[in-house]
């Protein structure tokens, strides 16, 4: 048994290692498509492998024809895995062209005029071509993780090994003319060494993509509320107190809103718990559409709202407090259609240097406070008791 026999067991053993774990992976997150697609990308390779290296050699070399076949859906699956992690249309009719216009080719060379040096630049091309769709679609996502970086470089770096490495080796130490002849190659052992290095290169980004995927997902449930579309009170405050420090630290100043729905214990009895359900979720449907994009908003109790607005002042407070006031009867309508929906009050507070979160909070409630007592339906803004100076004692001497 030679060496070259364990070398050609490495990318079909890890391929179908790879397989077997993107598989495992995919069982606990069936949503999650392209999990599922990197472990047929591992499976199609391992095949084509296994077939080119161990498989009888048919008439014609006709085991090449499934062997690349299944290269070439391989790479096809592993870029569509990458892109649709990004959830973008993925290039799948392109990538179709490129392997049925390569295959096409390379049966011309299997058949009509037999080359091998002709099949292994077809189909390396190819597939170089079918690499280049990942960075092709990446190059304008914002890429927010390290990973999304790499991810976008290993595809660089395959397109560019399978395009120039056949190019190159062959140029250097020219063509293959027998099937022995290229199994013995340099080309061949640099196909297995490179492809064992990007297929580990992928499957590590695709994996660490997968956990920085799951690790947000769980922040998101951690901190966010279901039935608002917002985010939960433990949500807002981390949030919120970034916005508020980093306000603080430019110099600009922010300003929170509080808005309790009003006599909701009332919406609850008179039209069930349900219904009070559905106005809460349209309330926060309403304050996600009302809103700035960078306001910060979160249910913090049963039927109470805060919001963050970086950058705004008391008065360009007001009036989105205003309209989300006025535009609460509109938002909420279909939920009680035989009886008019709940009002809504509202406290604002404007932060002034210096001011924290639970200060900025303290000041919201207090006007709140005001907008209800005053009758509720309101908008209310917090205004600081004034400041009793005492007089300086008079030191001047008296004639
Ligand atoms: P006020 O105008 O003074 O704010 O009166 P209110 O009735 O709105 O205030 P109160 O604090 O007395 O009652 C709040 C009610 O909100 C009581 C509770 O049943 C209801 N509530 C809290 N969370 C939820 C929720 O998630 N869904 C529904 N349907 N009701 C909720
Ligand atoms: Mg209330
Ligand atoms: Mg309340």
């Amino acid at each position: 048994m030679s060496g070259q026999f364990f070398i050609a067991l490495l990318n079909p053993g890890m391929g179908l290692l790879l397989a077997v774990a993107f598989f495992l992976l995919w069982m606990h997150r069936r949503d999650q498509h392209y999990v599922l697609l990197a472990g047929l990308s591992y499976a199609a390779m391992a095949a084509g492998f296994l077939i080119l290296d161990f498989a009888p050699v048919l008439p014609f070399e006709a085991q090449r024809i499934p062997a690349n076949i299944g290269f070439l859906v391989a790479a096809v699956l592993i870029v569509g895995a990458a892109i649709a992690r990004y959830r973008v249309p993925v290039p799948w009719r392109g990538m179709a062209a490129i392997c049925a216009v390569a295959m096409t080719t390379f049966l011309w060379y299997l058949f009509i005029q037999p080359s091998i040096t002709h099949r292994v630049l077809v189909i390396s091309i190819a597939l170089g071509l079918v690499a280049l769709q990942l960075p092709i679609r990446l190059r304008r996502m914002p890429r927010a993780h390290l990973v999304d970086h790499i991810l976008f470089w290993v595809g660089v770096l395959s397109a560019t090994n399978f395009i120039i490495r056949p190019l190159l080796i062959i140029g250097l130490t020219g063509g293959f003319s027998t099937y022995a002849g290229f199994q013995q190659s340099i080309y061949w052992t640099t196909v297995q060494f490179s492809q064992a290095m990007i297929s580990i290169l992928f499957a590590l980004c695709l994996m660490v993509a997968a956990a920085i995927d799951l690790m947000a997902e769980l922040r998101e449930q951690a901190d966010g509320d279901a039935l608002s579309g917002l985010l939960n009170r433990r949500g807002f405050e981390g949030a919120a107190g970034v916005a508020v420090r980093a306000a603080a630290d430019e110099d600009r100043p922010a300003a929170l809103l509080i808005a309790d729905i009003d006599h909701f214990k009332a919406v609850n009895d008179t039209h069930g718990h349900a219904t009070g359900d559905a106005i809460i979720a349209a309330f926060g449907a309403h304050i996600r559409a009302a809103g700035p994009a960078d306001m910060i908003a979160g249910r913090i109790g049963g039927e109470e709202f805060a919001l963050l607005l970086p950058g705004a002042n008391i008065e360009s407070a007001r009036t989105l407090a205003e309209a989300i006031r006025t535009g609460m009867a509109g938002a909420c309508a279909p939920c009680t259609p035989d009886t008019p929906p709940p009002t809504v009050s509202i406290g604002l507070a404007a932060s002034v240097p210096g001011t924290g979160l639970s200060r900025l909070m303290r000041d919201a409630d207090q006007a709140l406070y005001e907008a209800k007592r005053a009758g509720r339906n309101r908008v209310r803004a917090f205004t600081p008791a004034p400041v009793r100076i005492a007089a300086a004692p008079d030191t001047r001497k008296s004639a």
